[in-house]
């Protein structure tokens, strides 16, 4: 095990009728708010007008971001900086997903530095100060709710990249607020999960059966509880099931003393950065054959993936079969919950290929598990054309 500081200073408020401590925790961070929302699927729940009568009981002036696009751009994130300074705003309120989330972050980290937020973005700036920030959850996918990621488009120079920024102060997560998800976000924030977990425990850390035992937990109910939530969406538990498991797999729990990995989200970001695609459409497409290209650096863990996550039986087998077996059942569940398994899914063909190779490898080579260059991203890119 490698060493590791731990820390996570998020609020998670959980469960049915939470978001009524809203009111509580706006009469802390004071008068003047920024709500940040995206193309309007809070107002067709009715989750707006709850937010925005909390905030007035609080007695909060609000401010608003509307329109935050999936996959959030530097464009929005900028107008929000603006308005933040304009209007004097103390904290700010994400209302929505991942993206609403991130962009969010983005403007907290933006309001106080002098420079170009996109600085943080391509590593000329780390964030010191930002605005505090609240979250109220709708789709369980990312974990932007209790960690300090926050994903960004410039869609200019189609380059989308991670930053490390601010963690929220709270996120209330009311498994309701996800029975409206629409099928297809359902199965993008269930790739995005096990995605997560898979960058975490693919590793050639050694001595880790606590981390090792909660990726598998985490895996496993994703599993059982993905095909309950799609036949019945408002199947509240199977809903809270999946939400506590979008948040526990990256909030820092997973990584304390390994060496992660994360090249299949990089190579994601590329296409997604030159083809405006779900990040969990993409993942699931990509992961499988980045398993299929590393799984020989390692053997054994991915025997040890097989025969826990999957259930398969090693009796009479070579490790590379029982190996081989697990990534073809990780196949075989996304193809079953109606996940796309080819980036022809989209419409991808060959043709910017190379383009998004480089755009994977922009600061060098990636992963940890195996490092992968530019060509190494090309073959995963063919493979999973
Ligand atoms: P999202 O992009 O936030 O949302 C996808 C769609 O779902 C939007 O159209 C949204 O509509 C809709 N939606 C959300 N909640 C809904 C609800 N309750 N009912 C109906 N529709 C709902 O999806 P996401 O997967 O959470 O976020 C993806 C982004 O996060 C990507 O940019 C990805 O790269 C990034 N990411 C971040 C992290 C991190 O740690 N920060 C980790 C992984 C990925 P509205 O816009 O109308 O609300
Ligand atoms: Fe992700």
């Amino acid at each position: 095990m490698e060493n590791f500081v731990y820390h996570n200073p998020t609020q998670l408020i959980f469960g049915r009728g939470q978001l009524a401590q809203l009111e509580e925790k706006a009469r802390q961070l004071g008068p003047t708010v920024l709500l940040v929302y995206g193309g309007g699927s809070i107002k067709r729940t009715g989750l707006y007008d709850k937010v925005i009568s909390l905030l007035q009981s609080a007695g909060c002036r609000v401010h608003e971001l509307p329109g935050v696009e999936p996959n959030p751009r530097l464009g929005t994130v900028n107008k929000g900086i603006e308005l933040c300074r304009r209007e004097g705003v103390n904290w700010i309120l994400a209302v929505g997903g991942g993206s609403v989330i991130d962009a969010a972050k983005a403007v907290a980290i933006g309001v106080p530095y002098e420079g170009d937020v996109w600085d943080f973005y391509t590593r000329k700036a780390a964030a010191q100060e930002a605005l505090p920030l609240g979250t109220v959850l709708t789709l369980a996918a990312t974990g932007s709710e209790m960690n300090r990621g926050s994903v960004v488009t410039n869609w200019e120079t189609q380059e989308k990249h991670g930053a490390s920024t601010t963690f929220p102060a709270f996120s209330i997560l009311d498994p309701e607020h996800t029975f409206s998800v629409p099928r297809d976000q359902t199965i993008y924030g269930i790739s995005d999960i096990l995605s997560h977990v898979f960058e975490q425990y693919f590793t050639h850390t050694t001595e880790i059966p606590l981390q090792t035992r909660f990726a598998e937990s985490i895996m496993k109910t994703v599993i059982e509880n993905a095909e309950r939530a799609l036949a019945n969406p408002e199947d509240y538990d199977a809903r809270a099931n999946i939400m506590y498991c979008g948040t526990m797999a990256l909030n820092g729990t997973l990584p304390v003393g390994v060496t992660t990995d994360w090249a299949t989200h990089s190579i994601e970001h590329a296409v997604s950065a030159v083809y405006d695609i779900p990040h969990g459409g993409g993942l699931a497409i990509i992961f499988p054959k980045w398993m299929r290209y590393v799984y020989r650096e390692n053997v054994a863990r991915f025997v040890r993936f097989a025969t826990e996550v999957w259930n398969v039986d090693p009796a009479g087998k070579t490790d590379d079969e029982v190996a081989l077996e697990g990534i073809a059942a990780t196949e075989a569940f996304f193809e079953r919950i109606g996940a796309p398994t080819r980036l022809a899914d989209y419409g991808i063909t060959d043709e910017h290929l190379q383009l998004m190779a480089e755009k994977a490898t922009p600061f060098g080579p990636i992963g940890q598990f195996k490092t992968l260059t530019s060509d190494d991203v090309a073959q995963i890119l063919r493979m999973s054309l």
